[in-house]
């Protein structure tokens, strides 16, 4: 692409300023941010914040490796608070066990040495107050960890500043024409911008503003809740983030993970497609928590930690999970409207794969293809959006 190409990024969240920050750096691009509200607004600041690479299958684990790396690379260069707490995924079969071991493997070929499979009696001593009877063992990575997604977020905006990025918070963009020399004409609530290429990072947004792009994403909301747990007595050791779910199982799992030695954040999770009836508007969204959430989970965190005794349940939230059909997120050139980049679909996992759907956009954008071949088969919008 020829230099100083004027790229426009809608929206202020993790992915958009991740792919900014990724854009910028190449000194190729002329690069605006435009924030409806202000930066970390969205899903990105309601998130729990966990970077991990605990997955199974191999492009998975690739593009979390990428986003642990770049979270280590904030905290050592740049203060970012990244809490080393461990990641633990149970196993709920022998298969999962077996699973996990090639996992190891895996993560190993990505340069991740500190991941470990445990068995029962290894999940046992590593969280005494947990029920381990029903669960076979786990994969645990000790050099996993969390952010707050707000704090990650609005260091990424100010790096991204420092580099020569324009955010315009409050600003909306609430319509786009295509000109005749190809270039994109934005209109906000404010200012007027020419793009030669936009991208779509609006979360849970970004099926409207793909309509407006004349680049429509099938995204869809999930809403998702988390609750803070608070212990009678602090623990001696740190939470590791534990996670009851396994890719792939369909029902929703729960988790917890260190807060404060006497405080621990809980919800549950899922990475399946969309259901119907769990379709959340991003701009009605509720984002109170719900009684039916706070009960799913006081009892099954009763069930699984019966040793913290009588914890009670704290302030909650709810955010949404922008979703595309198969749950993978949507990343490069829209096939209606290649100047339309699409960088959405993070479900729940945006915070750590922030800085791989970043990179890839941005490759994308300078070099019109990805590194990463495989992400074209995995990510590209061709799979979701029909020619
Ligand atoms: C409860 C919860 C827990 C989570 N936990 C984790 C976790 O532990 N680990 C993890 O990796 N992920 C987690 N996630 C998922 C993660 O938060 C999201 O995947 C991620 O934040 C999505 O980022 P985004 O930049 O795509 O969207 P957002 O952060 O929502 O950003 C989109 C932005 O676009 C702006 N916008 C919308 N429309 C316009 C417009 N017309 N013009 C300009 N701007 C516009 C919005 O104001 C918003 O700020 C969690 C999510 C929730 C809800």
């Amino acid at each position: 692409m020829a230099d100083h190409v004027r790229v426009v990024i809608v929206g202020g969240g993790v992915i958009g300023l991740a792919t900014a920050l990724h854009l910028v750096q190449s000194g190729e691009v002329q690069v605006s941010l435009l924030e409806a509200q202000h930066v970390g607004v969205g899903s990105s600041g309601r998130s729990v914040g966990i970077v991990e690479t605990q997955y199974l299958d191999p492009f998975d684990i690739e593009m979390r490796v990428i986003g642990r790396r770049f979270v280590e690379g904030l905290a050592q260069d740049h203060g970012l608070r990244y809490t080393r707490n461990g990641y633990l995924r149970l196993a709920h079969n022998l298969d999962d066990l077996e699973r996990y071991e090639a996992s190891v493997e895996t993560q190993k070929s990505f340069g991740i040495m500190d991941a470990r499979v445990l068995d029962r009696a290894g999940l046992q001593r590593l969280i005494p107050e947990m029920r381990c009877e029903d669960r076979v063992g786990g994969l645990f990575g000790a050099g996993d960890g969390y952010v707050d997604g707000y704090l990650y977020t609005s260091l990424l905006r100010d790096i991204a500043v420092g580099k020569g990025v324009t955010v315009h918070q409050g600003t909306r963009l609430i319509g786009a024409e295509e000109r005749r020399d190809g270039c994109l004409r934005i209109s906000t609530n404010r200012d007027d911008f020419n793009a030669d290429v936009v991208v779509n990072a609006a979360g849970p947004w970004a099926a409207a503003v793909g309509d407006l792009l004349g680049a429509p994403l099938p995204i869809s909301n999930q809403r998702h809740q988390a609750v803070l747990v608070h212990l009678r007595s602090a623990l001696a050791y740190v939470m590791p983030s534990v996670m009851d779910y396994v890719p792939g199982e369909g029902r929703d799992g729960l988790y917890f993970r260190h807060e404060r030695a006497d405080q621990l954040v809980a919800g549950l999770h899922n990475e399946q497609p969309i259901r119907d009836h769990e379709q959340g508007d991003a701009e009605a969204a509720d984002l109170e928590v719900d009684w039916e959430f706070l009960s799913s989970v006081a009892t099954l965190l009763s069930e699984r930690l019966p040793g913290v005794g009588d914890a009670a349940l704290g302030k909650g939230w709810a955010g949404l999970y922008p979703m595309s059909i198969d749950g993978q997120p949507i990343v490069g050139p829209h096939p209606y409207r290649t100047n339309v980049v699409c960088a959405a679909g993070a479900g729940g996992n945006g915070i750590q794969l922030s800085a791989a759907i970043g990179r890839l956009a941005a490759e994308w954008i300078l070099h019109g293809t990805p590194s990463n071949p495989l992400s074209q088969s995995k990510w590209g919008a061709h799979r979701v959006v029909g020619f």
